[in-house]
């Protein structure tokens, strides 16, 4: 019997959580404003200059994960400490990996001062740099920002198993930003005889002429900053977030192994598992135990049960005694807490953990005390903590 890898061990549920956690941020404060891509550049100088002596990137994804996982706390710290593009409320990043390939984040980003569209051009831009202007720029450009080029000019590009492009490129031409009522903005693609520039690649042999059509939305500052392929969306409408927030938490590729039998009579059998396919450069990801998600503030999951209906967990020991006083659940110590509690009586069940910590040891609610200092209350203090209502489906009803 040939063993393939393997159980089954990114379990969608954890999934669908963070998603939900994604939606506790826009039901709180709305959209996001920017959705962002940053991928891992293998031509970073930090990479090569640690590869020995004919090493490629590939062969070393110890170092290309650390690199990776270096520069994307320093882009988080970048925009959220630093606020390049303003005060930031909150953000959250999910790591992900293309098959046998390099790493790259999404991460979205809820700003103070929600970013209003005539801000989009200072920040964005769709365009081919001017290389007498900027060439750094235009050479960041023109190395890892360009789409494709697929459709008839590379039928084998990837984005496009159906014939035609998932991606949506080529774009129109546009002399001007509009606010695009899908989602996505359309952003200024300046045509060569309005001033737009172009630039000439290598597809299949043949030299082609590449212009403002085929740039994939970027910051300027963000590019320079990293030189790296760094997507940068402006996010203005529920459809996009939605969409985002699937898309920010679709988890692991999941493969089918077949596990055939080489030595019994029933060889024709072939037994397929379900299981999760992991990358090199992921299974460094987790053998170092780097995070897979972040995000800020904390999202605190409350329990949503019947009446003597939480979650008990027993030996064969101590079944009676569970069975006799169940646990408390953040749910029977809300109750609790409004009994005793002047203020979580005027509070809803969701903001609790604004307030209030839940002590796992001892399972109960205890007032913060550290964080803003709520005025006219002594020993009360506000955190910027969401709370989140586990749902309940309307087939599970009682
Ligand atoms: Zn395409």
């Amino acid at each position: 019997m040939v063993i393939l890898p393997s159980t089954f061990t990114g379990s969608p549920r954890h999934v669908h959580e963070y998603a939900q956690d994604a939606m506790t941020y826009v039901r709180a404060y709305g959209r996001p404003d920017f959705f962002i891509t940053f991928t891992c550049n293998p031509a970073w100088d930090e990479i090569k200059e640690l590869l020995l002596t004919g090493q490629s990137p590939s062969d070393r994804h110890d170092i290309s994960a650390r690199v990776f996982k270096q520069k994307l706390k320093s882009l988080i710290d970048f925009i959220v400490k630093h606020h390049v593009f303003g005060e930031t409320r909150c953000w959250m990043y999910s790591t992900e990996w293309q098959k046998r390939g390099l790493p790259h984040a999404h991460i979205l980003i809820w700003m103070m001062e929600k970013i209003t569209p005539n801000r989009i051009d200072e920040i964005i831009s769709a365009e081919i740099p001017d290389i007498e202007i900027d060439k750094d720029l235009h050479d960041i450009v023109s190395k890892n920002m360009i789409h494709g080029p697929c459709g008839s000019l590379n039928n084998n590009s990837l984005c496009m198993p159906d014939g035609k492009c998932t991606k949506r490129y080529p774009r129109d031409l546009l002399a001007k930003t509009i606010k695009g009522n899908d989602g996505y903005s359309l952003y200024q693609r300046r045509s060569t005889e309005d001033g737009g520039k172009s630039i000439t690649l290598k597809v299949l042999n043949n030299t082609i002429d590449v212009d403002n059509r085929w740039v994939v939305p970027y910051s300027p500052l963000l590019l320079k900053t990293y030189n790296a392929r760094i997507n940068v969306e402006y996010c203005n409408s529920v459809k996009a977030i939605k969409y985002i927030c699937k898309y920010l938490n679709k988890g692991s590729d999941v493969a089918v192994f077949g596990v055939e039998n080489t030595t019994a009579s029933n060889e024709e059998v072939t037994q397929y598992q379900l299981g999760r396919y992991i990358s090199s450069n992921e299974a460094v990801w987790r053998i170092l135990s780097f995070s897979i998600h972040e995000r800020y503030p904390t999202v605190v999951h409350l329990a949503v049960h019947l009446e003597n209906g939480q979650r008990v967990y027993f030996t064969s020991e101590n079944v009676r005694a569970r069975a006799m006083s169940p646990p408390p659940t953040t749910l029977t110590e809300f109750f609790t807490l409004c009994r005793n509690d002047t203020i979580a009586k005027t509070l809803l069940y969701s903001e609790v953990p604004t307030y209030f910590t839940w002590n796992t040891s001892t399972k109960n609610f205890q007032r913060r005390k550290q964080g803003r200092a709520v005025q006219g209350h002594l020993n009360l203090y506000s955190t910027d903590a969401l709370g989140r209502l586990y749902t309940v489906h309307p087939n599970n009803a009682e």
